[in-house]
């Protein structure tokens, strides 16, 4: 099979295999004070001090959750309340228009449920964070502004932003930043105490670590109101038995993914070059979105002019090829992405998207498995698009 959907999720690291393996024929909960537990808890520590070498900060800044949706909703809905219970005022949460539902989601539901307010901050074309805007509304309103979110790097067209600037801008005035940097680390370079932010999330199963396991990285200032309320575990913000060979899982993917991260950078974009000028001088009617520059270097992200992103799918899964439309489905019927009509462009644009993702395990021969296919398969799907317009 081509593989493309690697910011879905990637394949699991080899080395990570192993050491979960020899991890679950143990028996021990980490909270336990006889030996077996305290042998658990050795395991998690020494994961622990391997993710925060990897992400540079200290090990009690790393909070274990079950992943990427986990850790925003902890840092989202966390940060509000505390500091709300510190300044009822503080409603306003500040966050991007473009974020993951993980973070859109939890906002919303503040606001419905908790009486928040919202500012989504606009991007330019290119899927940038309006910095203007954002320096507006935390100078005008920074008494108001609870926390403000803003992703790392943009899991559809891979636009990466400019997040020290923002923290910058949020620490003038004593606001708190949280980013989502689930699709960043093991691309980018990531070092949690040169961007000053004060909550960073990320997720196994994107680093070639397992699924169900994450981290929020939080500096020891912070005491968000937990969402999940039990035994006390992670400096009682997140309660639950530790799951011991997840997070061993995760400190050896981190620890290879950071390692490995410059030669990653430079292999996957390598190819991915290859692939964006293919698409652009091969398909008529293709137009790259999101920053060219400012982007993910495994991400190329594209519209087809006259398609709808959901039949290549499907015409190019046919043919052995896995890809992403990008964004969701509500209840089985495809949307347009919200992260392309935030950056302006038109529904009848957005629904032709296709995201294409590498990892590890990319070649060039993905590439030219692709281009065998890529310009018949819009055709039909041009084809299949016109027929349907012509019969409604
Ligand atoms: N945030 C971003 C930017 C993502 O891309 C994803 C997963 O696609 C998530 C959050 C959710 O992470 P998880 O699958 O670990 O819950």
């Amino acid at each position: 099979m081509t593989y493309f959907d690697h910011a879905a999720t990637t394949d699991t690291r080899e080395s990570v295999i192993v050491a979960m393996v020899e991890e679950m024929r143990r028996t021990g909960n980490a909270s336990s004070l006889h030996k077996a537990g305290r042998t658990s808890r050795k395991s998690v520590e020494i994961a622990r001090e391997r993710i925060a070498r990897s992400l540079d900060c200290l090990p009690s800044e790393v909070i274990f959750t079950s992943g990427g949706t986990e850790s925003d909703n902890l840092a989202i809905k966390g940060l509000f309340w505390q500091r709300i219970r510190q300044h009822p005022q503080r409603k306003l949460v500040v966050a991007l228009s473009i974020e993951h539902h993980a973070v859109l989601d939890p906002i919303q539901w503040l606001v419905e449920a908790e009486g928040a307010e919202v500012h989504w901050i606009s991007v330019d074309a290119q899927g940038l964070i309006n910095i203007d805007e954002f320096r507006d509304v935390v100078q005008s309103r920074h008494e108001e502004i609870s926390l403000v979110s803003v992703m790392w790097a943009n899991n559809e067209v891979g636009t990466v932003q400019p997040i020290s600037r923002i923290v910058e801008i949020a620490h003038e005035y004593g606001i708190p930043v949280h980013s989502d940097a689930v699709q960043a680390v093991g691309s980018l370079r990531v070092s949690f105490r040169e961007s000053a932010l004060d909550a960073l999330t990320l997720s196994g199963h994107k680093i070639g670590g397992p699924m169900g396991i994450g981290a929020l990285l939080l500096k020891r200032e912070h005491k968000p109101v937990p969402v999940l309320h039990g035994g006390g575990q992670e400096r009682e913000i997140r309660s639950g038995t530790l799951a011991t060979s997840l997070i061993v899982g995760l400190g050896v993917a981190l620890e290879e993914a950071a390692l490995q991260q410059p030669h990653h950078h430079e292999h996957v974009q390598t190819i991915r070059d290859v692939l964006i000028s293919r698409i652009e001088s091969e398909v008529p009617g293709s137009v790259l979105r999101g920053d060219r520059h400012q982007r993910l270097p495994g991400n190329a992200h594209f519209t087809f002019d006259g398609c709808e992103g959901d039949a290549l799918l499907m015409l190019l899964d046919a043919a052995g090829i896995h890809v992403s439309t990008g964004s969701a489905c509500t209840a089985g019927i495809p949307q347009p992405s919200h992260v392309l009509l935030g950056m302006g462009v038109a529904v009848t644009e957005a629904v032709g998207a296709l995201r294409f993702s590498l990892g590890a395990s990319s070649t060039i021969r993905d590439v030219d498995a692709l281009m065998e296919v890529l310009p018949e398969v819009v055709l039909r799907a041009q084809r299949a698009g016109k027929t349907l317009k012509s019969q409604s």
